[in-house]
């Protein structure tokens, strides 16, 4: 479904609604750095607190952590992330254009000008800075590449305030900052984007387990949230692109207009990654088993999403258009604005009684009043922008207290009683599908 032409509109959309604008626009943008606006910012936060009432509050063996962003340099050398987080970069000797190498079909000249390329060099995606005022080597500090480090140095300190068990997860949701040779896409690929990670502790040998349960769970994450089923699939990595420490590894792809490419990772990472840094750290990073009365370093599972991404597979998955609108079939929890209140006429106390509406409802969620233009033209904006439920005050609201509910996708309308409102809109906002 190659389709560019889907993008650029969803794009537009996007800046035109106020979802997401580009960075410091007013002195001609930061390349690859985008800002979510007052929808934008609704949309990728309902977007992790699906993420995480289905991994943290619907689980009793995951727990959530914020760990900072800047971390102990120490930290990025047991992880291997100094030495070996880098791409292969190529750059064109007659168009000077930059490449990842590993991303060129033909790795022997330009895709752009068909120019000759370098030899390729690795170069390090992690950003550094100085912690303190010198700027020296001692104190280089890098922002931090994922959020998985974070996990894995709390992971004594859960065991231990917690008294957690295996299997067990640790989840956060954070900031993670690349120097990515080729951004693009839009909010695909950046320099500064948000992950949602959980580090799954299981005991050797059921690692295999795990990895299915994990790669299935995060796969119905995307449909129970209305992702169309054709446009997604599960890939298991090739041996040979394994990384050095993983056994197994799927990514959930999403057919985006610019091709299948990766929404999360699922990862057995074995036990690296505590392995490496209980020897860097000299501290005993083991986990004590009551039942067999043994030490031993736990395997780790890793499901590890972008925020961003998903945010966008969700905006493209829902993009539609129709004969005579826009619309935006979001899954209703996922929907930045969740009802609209409209008075018919701006007289004959209408407005007086949508206001009240609003005010009765504007505790329960997000809603938004409206009385400019005509009725057909404010359903229209509202479909653009992925809003569920429209509800609208007329002549007949003035006389028996009675207003419209309009459903987005069906657009079918119904009339109730004003005092069925809240609870009618509660139950369907909360229903976990979507509407018919
Ligand atoms: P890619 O191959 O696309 O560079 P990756 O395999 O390096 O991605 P991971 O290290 O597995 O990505 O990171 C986990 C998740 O974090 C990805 O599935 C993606 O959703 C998100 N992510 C990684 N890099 C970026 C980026 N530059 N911009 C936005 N999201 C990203």
């Amino acid at each position: 479904m190659a389709n560019p032409e889907i993008m650029d509109k969803v794009v537009s959309l996007c800046k035109r609604r106020g979802f997401i604008f580009q960075s410091s626009e007013i002195y001609g943008g930061l390349n690859s750095c985008w800002d979510y606006g007052p929808l934008g910012v609704e949309l990728k936060r309902n977007v992790k607190e699906a993420w995480w009432r289905s991994v943290v509050y619907e689980r009793d063996n995951v727990y959530g952590q914020d760990a900072s962003i800047l971390m102990h340099p120490e930290v990025w050398r047991a992880s291997g992330h100094v030495e070996g987080f880098s791409d292969p970069l190529v750059d064109c000797k007659k168009c000077k254009r930059r490449f990842r190498e590993d991303h060129l079909a033909d790795k022997s000249k330009c895709p752009e000008c068909g120019g000759e390329l370098t030899e390729s060099r690795q170069f390090n995606l992690m950003f550094k800075t100085f912690m303190g005022p010198i700027e020296d080597t001692a104190s280089v500090v890098y922002m931090r590449p994922e959020t998985a480090q974070g996990i894995f140095v709390n992971f004594l300190n859960v065991v231990n305030t917690m008294r957690a068990k295996l299997p067990f997860g640790i989840a956060q949701i954070g900031k993670a900052f690349r120097n990515e040779i080729t951004p693009g896409n839009f909010t695909f690929r950046t320099r500064e984007f948000e992950q949602m990670e959980i580090e799954f502790f299981v005991k050797p040998g059921t690692d295999d387990e795990w990895l299915e349960f994990w790669k299935n769970e995060r796969f119905n994450w995307y449909l129970r949230y209305g992702m169309t089923k054709e446009r997604l699939r599960l890939r298991q990595h090739d041996k040979d692109e394994l990384a050095h420490y993983a056994k197994d590894c799927y990514d959930v792809e999403y057919e985006f207009p610019f091709g299948w490419s990766e929404l999360e990772g699922i990862a057995n990472r074995t036990d690296f990654d505590l392995t490496q840094h209980q020897t860097f750290s000299k501290k005993n990073l083991t986990y004590f088993e009551e039942e067999s009365k043994s030490r031993f370093i736990p395997y780790v599972i890793e499901p590890s999403a972008g925020a961003d991404r998903s945010t966008l597979a969700f905006l493209v998955d829902s993009y539609c258009e129709e004969e005579e609108r826009v619309v935006l079939r979001l899954h209703p929890k996922l929907a930045p604005i969740k009802a609209a209140i409209f008075p018919l006429m701006r007289k004959d106390g209408h407005p007086e009684k949508a206001q009240e509406i609003e005010r009765m409802l504007r505790p329960h969620f997000n809603v938004e009043y409206d009385e400019t233009a005509s009725i057909g033209k404010r359903y229209r904006r509202q479909d653009e922008i992925g809003t569920p439920y429209c509800v609208t005050v007329d002549n007949e609201t003035m006389e028996n207290d009675t207003v419209t509910v309009r459903e987005r996708d069906s657009m079918e309308q119904v009339r109730i009683p004003m005092s069925g409102l809240l609870p009618m809109l509660l139950e369907r906002l909360n229903a976990e599908k979507k509407p018919a």
